[in-house]
């Protein structure tokens, strides 16, 4: 075990230009919280009551094709509209600021077979998975009202999934959300200030320490950032320059679904779990701009620190100070690059 980072220090996030506190002698403290429960798999391929299961009625009446592949459509309880009134009244003072926000959500069933996971999936199986995220960029970041496509994904209750059918999210919007208007910020910066990208420099950085690296294909890199928050908080960044899937080549579509069905199974074999976690990729803004800052990345964020049932939670300082963090990024990479990469729970 890396022994050099066992004292309480702050590591800076230069990609979101915040600060992390690692406090690694914490992990000695007993624990007397909340103790969940083990997320037991689901066996069946079909459940009569899902709505995201092929031929079935959806809450808002619409009935699912008998789809076979992947299945997007718009969401029937979309958080954001793609019309949205104009605030007329002249607020009472600038503090009390609000605008209109226009946007489009959608879902995307990644595979018709309720029991599935990602981390289940064959890399044949997640590759359309992949394509479909690129055409969805495509077709709605090419609306001249959109300005960010955020795809993500919350996988499990304790990241309040409301169903378990392997499934994401595409939600888009006419502006540029916060989260990747201050990475566009910190890599403008960075390229600005020493003519290189920030991730490409960072993953080279990464590559010569090796201390945080889980595993690299040849066309991304999953690695526990120096910076991380969560416990086994994961940035997959992809190795050559490129903003956006539609940039990917074949190759490197194959290479995100490699990387994912690796890294999604070390997770679920870490605890013997469907490891819970929310995860997104981040790509250049659709807004017109010229983005050639922007380094393609996916961020990782799971919540379960020790066990399948003991999770971390984002309380007290680091609602009111800032993120704080228990087991060092190192060891964290050291437990998911010992992780099998064959599934505790293989398909019948
Ligand atoms: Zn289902
Ligand atoms: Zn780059
Ligand atoms: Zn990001």
């Amino acid at each position: 075990m890396e022994k050099k980072w066992q004292f309480v220090h702050r590591r800076w996030n230069p990609l979101r230009q915040s600060w992390v506190l690692v406090s690694p002698h914490r992990t000695q403290r007993p624990w007397q919280g909340e103790v969940g429960q083990k997320a037991a798999p689901s066996g069946a391929s079909y459940d009569p009551q899902c709505y995201l299961c092929p031929g079935n009625k959806r809450a808002g009446g619409a009935v699912n094709p008998a789809y076979e592949g992947v299945f997007p459509f718009v969401n029937d309880y979309a958080a954001l509209l793609p019309d949205s009134p104009a605030l007329d009244k002249a607020p009472v003072s600038p503090l009390l600021k609000a605008e209109p926000a226009r946007g489009l959500c959608k879902v995307l069933c990644y595979h018709p077979d309720h029991s599935l996971t990602l981390a289940r999936m064959t890399r044949e199986e997640i590759r359309p998975v992949v394509d479909a995220w690129t055409q969805q960029y495509l077709e709605i970041g090419g609306l001249d009202w959109i300005q960010y496509v955020q795809i993500f994904e919350n996988r499990g209750a304790m990241m309040g999934a409301s169903n378990p059918h392997p499934h994401g999210q595409i939600w888009s919007t006419g502006f540029v959300p916060d989260e990747p208007a201050a990475e566009t910020l910190a890599q403008r910066d960075h390229l600005a200030r020493t003519g290189h990208c920030l991730l490409c420099d960072y993953v080279e950085a990464e590559r010569t320490s090796g201390e945080r690296i889980v595993f690299e294909n040849e066309h991304f890199a999953a690695i526990v950032p120096f910076w991380a928050v969560w416990p086994f908080e994961v940035l997959l960044v992809s190795r050559r320059h490129l903003g956006a899937m539609p940039e990917f080549t074949e190759a490197e579509r194959d290479g995100l679904a490699d990387a994912l069905k690796r890294l999604t199974t070390r997770f679920d074999n870490l605890f013997d779990t469907s490891f819970p976690y929310t995860m997104g990729f981040h790509q250049s803004p659709t807004d017109g701009g010229d983005h050639s800052e922007w380094h393609f990345h996916a961020h990782f964020y799971p919540p379960l620190l020790r066990s399948a049932t003991v999770r971390k939670f984002m309380v007290g300082f680091e609602m009111l100070g800032m993120p704080q963090r228990d087991i060092t990024p190192e060891d964290a990479a050291q437990r998911l690059r010992t992780s099998s990469e064959e599934h505790f729970w293989p398909r019948a």
